[in-house]
């Protein structure tokens, strides 16, 4: 297993558990804090129930509605079941606690290439019986995913310090604010503090000088909801960055033997708040078919999952192209004023069923 992350874990938790003797293999030593949005969508808070993690009892802050700001007033949207808000650490600290208690075992090294079933990492090299690969948004030489976007999509993250203004603004909700060329979502997370993490075209950031500072400054200029949320003291928060995330892929196929998970599987776009469902869906789903058909279970696997992802990436990537496009915004609030349902529609949509 590659990777422990979402999806790596997953996978571990539920051969383990099999009886299989799974090798999680990561570069950190310890769960990092990697660049999300930190929105457990209520499917997610589900499957993470069946895996021994409890997003609950991590602090996880609870979401019951979805506020989306463009022009004018924004849009409520209920959401169907409760959702939470939490930081990446926890969320695979408690993942990769899980996986072990179970029976899984970590080796730490950054994995180089992949050629077949022969793994070479920076200290050691391995010869898998199955190879689950589940490295997210970082490639790996002989596995890499195709690029082919001309204006690719970017992600960008700053942690805001917890404040009284920002319990109150965030409680309950999670925030979509829809710009040109991108979105930003905020969430409570479970100490407090507000994950401010934006998706945008990279064109978007190139008029910025390539300067995500300068971007931020620039967006909260044009927008004055977003301007309340960041308050005062941004500017000294660290902001984080992703380069070119291939949103809409998904692996068709694979050779025997090589499972592809998460975002080494299919890439939703962020804006649906469902990739870690997906890690997580795929995780266990790749576990399940080793269980029962080992090595030669890896094809129908991958052809099933790109069969069930279909329809959630291709409604998240409607959902991201109408919300990046002001024009389309507008109209689109205008309708979801009158008719709150049709946005919920939407969401539904996204979900991997
Ligand atoms: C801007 C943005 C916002 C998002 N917001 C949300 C959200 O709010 N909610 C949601 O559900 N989804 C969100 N997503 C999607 C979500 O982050 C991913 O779908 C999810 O993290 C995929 O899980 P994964 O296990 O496949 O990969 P990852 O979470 O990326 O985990 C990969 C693991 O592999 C390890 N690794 C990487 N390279 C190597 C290597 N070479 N050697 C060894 N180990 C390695 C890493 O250390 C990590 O532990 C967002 C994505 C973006 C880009």
């Amino acid at each position: 297993m590659v990777g422990a992350g979402p999806a790596g874990c997953a996978a571990a938790i539920v051969l383990a558990r099999g009886g299989a003797k799974p090798l999680l293999v990561d570069r950190d030593a310890e769960a990092g804090d990697a660049l999300c949005g930190g929105f457990l969508s209520w499917r997610t808070a589900q499957r993470l129930h069946g895996l021994g993690v409890d997003p609950e009892t991590l602090g996880g802050h609870p979401i019951e509605r979805l506020l989306l700001f463009g022009e004018g007033r924004p849009v409520e949207i209920a959401l169907p079941q409760r959702a939470f808000g939490l930081s990446r650490k926890a969320l695979d600290t408690a993942l990769r606690e899980s996986a072990l208690a179970a029976g899984a075992e970590l080796a730490i090294d950054t994995v180089r290439q992949v050629e077949g079933l022969h793994v070479t990492g920076r200290a050691h090299e391995w010869r898998a019986e199955s190879l689950f690969l589940a490295t997210g948004k970082h490639d790996l030489r002989g596995t890499a995913r195709p690029r082919s976007a001309k204006d690719p999509a970017l992600g960008l993250r700053v942690r805001l310090a917890p404040s009284s203004g920002l319990a109150k603004r965030l409680a309950n909700t999670i925030e979509l604010h829809l710009f040109d060329g991108g979105y930003a979502g905020i969430v409570l997370q479970e100490d407090g503090s507000a994950n401010v993490c934006l998706a945008v075209r990279k064109s978007l950031i190139g008029e910025a000088g390539a300067n995500p500072m300068e971007l931020l400054a620039r967006l909260a200029a044009g927008h004055p909801h977003f301007a309340l949320r960041l308050e005062a003291g941004w500017r000294e928060a660290r902001v984080d960055t992703i380069g070119s995330v291939p949103y809409g892929w998904s692996a068709q196929a694979t050779e025997p033997g090589v499972f592809r998970l998460g975002d080494q599987a299919a890439v939703i776009p962020s804006l649906a708040g469902e990739g870690i469902d997906i890690a997580l869906a795929s995780g266990i789903a790749a576990a399940e078919a080793w269980l029962t058909g080992a090595a030669e279970a890896a094809p129908a696997y991958q052809q099933a999952l790109h069969e069930r992802v279909r329809g959630p990436l291709m409604w998240a990537g409607a959902a991201w192209g109408l919300a990046e496009r002001p024009a389309i915004t507008r109209l689109g609030l205008a309708a979801a004023r009158l008719a709150p349902g049709l946005i919920s529609r939407l969401v539904d949509a996204t979900r991997l069923h």
